[in-house]
């Protein structure tokens, strides 16, 4: 399946950090239920007015929440942002949290989400993104891929899919698992109903034998597909490529 995948999506795999550790942080919150792309719009905003983090703690609340609105929810994550940062200044007051590239894997998880708001998810993405360790943020795509391919039990909910996840992946496989999948669902494996004319793993899903047996919807292929335009790009890409201004890390 990873590999069948990997083919449509590009093979990837982690190679560093896209971003560093405050930043991913800061980042995964403004992306709380909004699109990357007003994340984004959010996140260069926020680096763009303030010169560090110390600025941002700083900064007046609803300086900063006029700030991030491009984001979305700006009153409840200006002030989560702010809470998680002074939880960072008072634990590590030269904003450092390389340590969550050593120490244990469940000490890691659990440091991040005994911040204010940090759950499971956001706590996982700072560690695959930031370090390429091997834990599995479940987002509602992977979710619904994870569901309708078989590969955890009907009805699992989305916070039990994390473990179940990381149990059935080789650590190697968490990077590219979790990035496919999320193109996956969000190019094919569509809510509510998935392009199943276009996918490269028909033969291996459960849902699409109820497909074959009429009794699951699919979305037809859309009018004017062209299969040689090569794989999908997302907005979450443009981070990748994203590089602080000069002193601003
Ligand atoms: S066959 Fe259809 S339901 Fe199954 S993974 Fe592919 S797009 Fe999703």
């Amino acid at each position: 399946m990873l590999e069948r995948l990997g083919e449509r999506y590009d093979h990837p795999a982690w190679s560093g950090p896209r971003l560093d550790v405050v930043s991913e942080l800061v980042l995964t919150i403004l992306a709380q239920n909004t699109a990357d792309v007003n994340s984004y719009r959010a996140f260069t905003a926020l680096r763009q007015r303030y010169a560090d983090w110390d600025a941002v703690l700083a900064a007046p609340t609803d300086e900063l929440e006029d700030v991030i609105r491009p984001g979305g929810l700006a009153p409840t994550k200006s002030r989560r942002i702010q809470h998680v940062l002074a939880e960072v200044k008072a634990e590590h007051p030269d904003w450092d949290l390389s340590f969550l590239g050593i120490v244990p894997l469940d000490e890691a998880r659990d440091w991040l989400t005994s911040l204010p708001g940090i759950g499971r998810k956001t706590a996982s993405i700072v560690l695959l993104f930031c370090f390429g360790r091997p834990t599995m943020p479940v987002d509602t795509h992977i979710h619904r891929v994870a569901l309708r391919l078989g590969l955890i039990p009907p009805k699992t909910p989305l916070d039990r899919a994390h473990d179940l996840l990381e149990e059935v992946l080789r650590p190697d496989e968490v990077y590219a698992f979790h990035v496919e999948t999320i193109r996956h669902g969000r190019h094919t494996c569509r809510a509510p109903r998935p392009i199943c004319g276009l996918c490269p793993l028909t033969d291996v899903c459960a849902y699409y034998v109820l497909v074959q047996r009429g009794k699951a919807p699919v979305a037809p292929v859309p009018r004017g597909y062209d299969p040689a335009a090569g794989s999908p790009r997302y907005h979450d890409e443009l981070l990748h490529g994203w590089a602080a201004p000069e002193g601003q890390r």
